[in-house]
């Protein structure tokens, strides 16, 4: 870190940096990112599975919800599950990743089935699957202990658990923009949970919507205390706000607003190895620039994504690798073929 800060940063230097040139910050992170990871970008091939969109929770800023009722709402049965594996059984895929709404019809037999129906035809494949929140809701629905609930998941095929939920933690923004999901605080305790069982987890931050810088950091703060206690954060995943068709209304964050969020967060995150720039939601060519401002990984081959694109990401719905290497080989950077846990592997 330059002389000017700590080591560690603090809130107020963060929050100094933050309003300083984006140049300045920029090469700041390339530094530490450079210190950390050389040379490397990372990539997965994966495959995203959003089993149902029908959720009770209707938060302000998602698009991608429907009710029950809806003409355009699903639910998989286990059956399309297996098709939607066996659609590209034949590729490498090293992860499955999955998330959905909070369907009340769904019991908890459902999720376990799904996992060992999935585990059973991609035995190779990590699953990281189902959000704090999904957790939660089916902890109350069961009349279970959260840690019930994650064991008997882990038990089914579960291995790791994505970041969403998190959005912002600050309470008075969670009241405007999902009062009906678990606060900051019940995110946080859950993570901990799964740490403490040996589930390795990712971590997000919603930005570019009705939260401050100070609202942001903060939500860092609260990240890494965590990671201090725990080290079961495998990596940092600041979400763009997609602006269409929700109820919010906020603009999303523009380029340079994107960039000093990734590079404030290699700087700031200083025990979570890995920072994403999803670029799902950022687009390939603005990924492309955030690996030189402190993000070493790119996400994956994706395909099928339905949340970001529900709410107008651009983007396309998915890659190949050869269109992701070059991506990335065309910024400067090598790509590195990793598994969930950031292993390299070898196809
Ligand atoms: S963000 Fe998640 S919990 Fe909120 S409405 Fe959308 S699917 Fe439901």
């Amino acid at each position: 870190m330059n002389k000017e800060f700590s080591q560690r940063l603090s809130s107020t230097e963060a929050l100094e940096l933050v309003q300083k040139d984006i140049h300045y910050l920029g090469q700041l992170a390339y530094a530490k990112r450079k210190a950390l990871h050389q040379n490397r970008a990372y990539y997965i091939y994966n495959q995203h599975l959003n089993y149902t969109n029908i959720c009770k929770n209707k938060c302000k800023f998602c698009a991608y919800y429907k009710d029950k009722t809806d003409k355009n709402s699903y639910t998989f049965s286990l059956e399309d599950i297996k098709k939607e594996i066996n659609k590209r059984i034949r590729e490498p895929i090293r992860e499955i990743h999955i998330v959905g709404g909070l369907n009340p019809d769904l019991p908890l037999s459902y999720y376990e089935e799904m996992l060992s129906t999935i585990k059973a035809l991609r035995p190779e494949a990590v699953i990281k699957a189902f959000t704090a929140v999904e957790i939660h809701f089916l902890a109350e629905k069961h009349q279970l202990s959260e840690e019930e609930v994650l064991l008997r998941l882990k038990k089914a095929g579960l291995s790791i658990l994505p970041g969403g939920g998190a959005e912002v933690f600050a309470e008075k923004l969670r009241k405007k923009l999902c009062p009906e999901k678990i606060s900051g605080q019940k995110w946080l305790e859950i993570h901990a949970k799964a740490h403490k069982l040996g589930i390795y987890t990712n971590c997000t931050l919603l930005f570019g919507h009705i939260e401050s810088w100070e609202d942001r950091i903060k939500h860092l703060e609260a990240l890494r205390d965590l990671q201090d206690q725990t080290r079961g954060f495998l990596c940092f995943i600041p979400l763009a706000y997609q602006p269409a068709h929700n109820e919010l209304k906020a603009p999303g964050p523009d380029g340079i607003d994107f960039l000093k969020m990734i590079a404030l967060s290699r700087l700031f995150l200083d025990n979570i190895p890995h920072i994403k720039t999803y670029w799902a939601f950022a687009g390939l060519k603005l990924s492309q620039v955030a690996l030189y401002f402190g993000a070493d990984d790119f996400d994956g081959t994706i395909v099928e994504e339905k949340i970001g694109h529900a709410a107008g990401a651009d983007t396309p719905k998915g890659l190949t690798v050869e269109e992701l290497k070059t991506y990335i080989r065309q910024a400067g950077f090598e790509p590195v073929n990793r598994n969930s846990f950031f292993e390299e592997v070898k196809n």
